[in-house]
């Protein structure tokens, strides 16, 4: 793949500096079998510096995790090495299967069929809360 110009593809841009791998595991992308880059420590004006990932293949992008991780990313979506669009990530109020609640006595540990659910409770402080116990993720 030629780094710099995707024909198809999904660009993940402005990711704050050293969250690149953090995004690529949480988001399952070791498991894709298209191409993809990561690119590290990117200088931007704006941010100093940044990460970009880059993946050769039309994929959705799971913008709930992503959100969670870094809500300043933005994602182009291109076709035919055109840039048709550009979105970005906030914070999410519900994550659905992102996170694991860690409480033992929580019913998503005996009920494994049970969504992970998770849901904001504080946008400043970036907290989550387990749906069914209200442990804190
Ligand atoms: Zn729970």
């Amino acid at each position: 793949m030629n780094i710099d110009s995707i024909k198809n593809g999904i660009v993940i841009d402005h990711i704050t500096a050293g969250n690149a791998m953090t995004i690529y595991g949480l988001l399952g992308f070791d498991k894709l079998e298209c191409s993809i880059a990561i690119i590290k420590n990117v200088s931007s004006k704006k941010m100093g510096k940044k990460d970009i990932i880059k993946i050769d293949s039309n994929i959705d992008i799971n913008l709930e995790a992503l959100g969670y991780i870094d809500p300043g990313v933005t994602i182009d979506i291109i076709r035919d090495s055109v840039l048709v669009d550009k979105r970005s990530v906030d914070l999410p109020e519900k994550l659905h299967g992102v996170l694991k609640c860690k409480n033992p006595r929580c019913i998503t540990s005996c009920e494994q069929e049970l969504e992970q659910i998770f849901m904001l409770t504080d946008r400043d402080k970036k907290v989550y809360r387990c749906m069914y116990c209200e442990a804190k993720a």
